[in-house]
């Protein structure tokens, strides 16, 4: 999100007013200072869906959804950040730089041609297939796997000739040049003649396409035995196969809140034809955290059908580790996970041609749960078949390792207690070892994880212009921190008391009169050190660097940021919607200003208290020369704190 520039956001957002972006969707009736209509997200009878103009937001109190134009557009035309702000660019006439660095539109006009080039080849290949003497092995091999004219036909399918340079001719004859042909990922270098040739050559072409049904690259698989039996171009400068789900630009069509994922292009196909629509498939890659990004966008459930092989079986397991892993951070993603098999080992399309869509339709209700499946897999995998005896070691070593993928207590006991029995022991007993496992994984995890999350913290300042006074702004007269822990991974805390979050709501809700140095002293403005938990640090962060007095767009600024954060592990938006609404009923700036600075000494106030505390227990075991440092530190403490307290008192 960070090559659109930040003007180019606040126009859009300045211009697209929610009342007129919301209208072109809900009926809106004015009552109050707010427009009220039924939601678009979920079905109700009576309104309980709100815009405020004045804030340029929109919040649903039935199911929550809530933010600013920008995420309006997102949620009812399933579009990412960008995708929104161009559209919405595009109706209120405001110019988006195709990108924030120069040199880039060269790089469009590029993708373009290579974009060309595909679409050249897709018709190319689809020629060949449909020839009467070139493309009849591959029509052949089609009919026998049961594939229509009409399947054919919705999915591009074609045939790539046994010849080595016939689509190069075509396309070199159309004007193409070599360096054009060679970026397209569909041709390589002859080492002998330094010329490029075909990659493909005598299979069965599958264009694949982005979510919006542009092509950006091919699969090609062999019509006999020939290895490999499939071939993908590789990745490109128009494609990435780690970002990229096959179908998908069909199954989103659906609306369903479900999508299921396949292995190969052959079983997406067979589903679809089947009446299977919502699926997709990976594209030849273990599944990816952008993948279950890009399903997070279209769906509420993933459904999974990985092959019943061994490859398949492993693939599996580090796929839900991945998701697991993923979903745990704080991802504002919201997606539930199921795994689903087919019987008797047998893929999705195999099994539909005999048994029916029907019985597959079971078989998609009957997927397990991640924490079923798991179970399921750790007792399938080690049971001996032919005694049926259960090898207790292995099995509690893999019990408590996908124990410790889980973050949600409630499913990690659901596993030990489904476990316990097995394993002669309690159910407690199997929680704790599953817990030491997570914590052994989360310190290996440490230093990666710090050093992404530094990154991107530093990105996300380095992006935003940073008000060079506010972001280092520093209260003299708080001492610096001599004993300092050294910094070891944690999860993302999003915990927040009632006080924080109405600090920060007031300091929302006061906006550019915070920048007044007739009423504040810099030192009173709020810092993210003041807050306890890391998302009320990070927004403040970001509204220290965003803020810069012009309060008709800084909610709706900020509420980018909301829709993407927990607080209390609530969405941040509804929080901080609730917080800022009641700050705004302050009669004047001046009662507002004072509840501010009662909300800010409160908040140094305990934040101090905690490091006492802290700096107490240290006390306990330090030796002598730390303790003369813990106690200067606790004498700074009760100096300023001293001081707070005076200032409490002048209000
Ligand atoms: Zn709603």
């Amino acid at each position: 999100m960070g090559l659109i520039p930040d003007n180019v956001i606040d126009e859009v957002l300045t211009r697209a007013d929610i009342e007129s972006v919301v209208s072109r969707y809900v009926l809106l009736k004015r009552q109050g200072s707010n427009l009220w209509g039924l939601c678009p997200f979920h079905s109700e009878k009576t309104p309980s869906f709100s815009v405020n103009p004045a804030k340029g937001i929109f919040k649903c109190f039935g199911c929550g959804k809530g933010g600013n134009a920008i995420n309006f557009i997102m949620e009812i035309e399933h579009l990412n950040y960008p995708e929104a702000i161009r559209h919405l660019a595009g109706i209120y006439g405001v110019e988006v730089p195709e990108t924030g660095y120069s040199g880039d539109s060269v790089q469009k006009e590029e993708k373009n041609r290579v974009k060309d080039i595909l679409k050249e080849a897709a018709k190319f290949y689809y020629k060949s297939f449909n020839d009467p003497v070139i493309g009849k092995p591959a029509r052949d091999y089609a009919a026998r796997r049961g594939l229509s004219k009409q399947t054919l036909d919705n999915f591009g399918i074609g045939y790539s000739p046994i010849n080595w340079t016939a689509l190069y001719d075509l396309l070199n004859s159309k004007g193409y040049k070599d360096d054009e042909l060679l970026k397209s990922g569909i041709f390589a270098v002859s080492s002998k003649t330094n010329k490029p040739y075909d990659l493909f050559r005598g299979r069965l072409m599958f264009p694949i396409f982005d979510s919006f049904g542009t092509i950006i690259a091919f699969g090609g698989r062999a019509l006999g035995d020939e290895k490999p039996k499939y071939i993908n171009s590789p990745d490109s400068i128009v494609y990435n196969k780690q970002n990229h789900l096959y179908a998908m630009n069909f199954a989103r069509k659906e609306q369903s809140k479900q999508l299921i994922v396949v292995e190969g292009y052959m079983d997406a196909i067979a589903m679809h034809a089947a009446g299977f629509k919502n699926t997709v498939a990976a594209l030849g890659t273990s599944f990816t955290d952008s993948q279950l990004k890009l399903c997070a966008r279209y769906a509420e459930e993933v459904v999974f059908f990985f092959d019943a092989d061994n490859a398949g079986q492993k693939a599996a397991l580090r796929a839900v580790k991945m998701m697991m892993e993923y979903l745990n951070k704080l991802t504002g993603i919201n997606i539930r996970i199921k795994i689903a098999k087919v019987p008797d080992g047998k893929d999705p399309d195999e099994f539909i041609r005999v048994n029916g869509a029907d019985k597959f339709s079971e078989v998609v209700r009957n997927a397990l749960y991640v924490e079923d499946y798991l179970l399921e897999r750790a007792k399938n995998d080690n049971t001996d078949p032919v005694t049926g005896e259960l090898d207790r070691g292995r099995y509690q070593q893999d019990i408590c390792v996908y124990g410790s993928w889980m973050n949600d207590e409630i499913k990690m006991s659901r596993m030990a207690g489904a476990s316990a029995p097995f394993l002669g022991a309690t159910q407690q007993a199997v929680m704790s070892q599953m817990i030491r496992f997570r914590q052994i994984e989360d310190k290996k995890q440490s230093q990666v994880n710090s050093r992404t999350l530094d990154r991107e913290r530093r990105e996300n300042l380095d992006h935003r212009n940073v008000s060079e006074e506010f972001a280092t702004a520093k209260d003299d007269s708080m001492p610096e921190e001599v004993v300092s822990e050294k910094p070891v991974f944690r999860k993302v805390i999003d915990t927040a008391t009632k006080e924080e979050i109405d600090l920060f709501a007031y300091a929302l809700s006061l906006g550019s009169a915070l920048a007044d140095k007739k009423h504040f002293d810099t030192k009173n403005v709020i810092r993210p050190d003041d807050f306890s938990g890391d998302t009320l640090r990070e927004l403040v962060r970001i509204f220290l660097n965003i803020f810069d007095g012009r309060d008709e767009t800084l909610y709706a600024r900020m509420s980018d940021y909301f829709s993407r954060l927990t607080i209390n592990g609530q969405p941040a938006e509804d929080i901080m919607f609730r917080a800022v609404e009641a700050a705004d009923k302050s009669p004047d700036v001046r009662v507002k200003r004072d509840m501010y600075l009662a909300l800010l000494f409160k908040v140094r106030e305990s934040r101090i208290r905690l490091e006492e505390e802290m700096l107490m227990n240290k006390l306990v075991n330090a030796g002598p020369d730390e303790k003369e440092k813990i106690n200067g530190r606790l004498r700074s403490l009760s100096d300023y704190k001293m001081s707070l307290r005076n200032k409490i008192g002048d209000l």
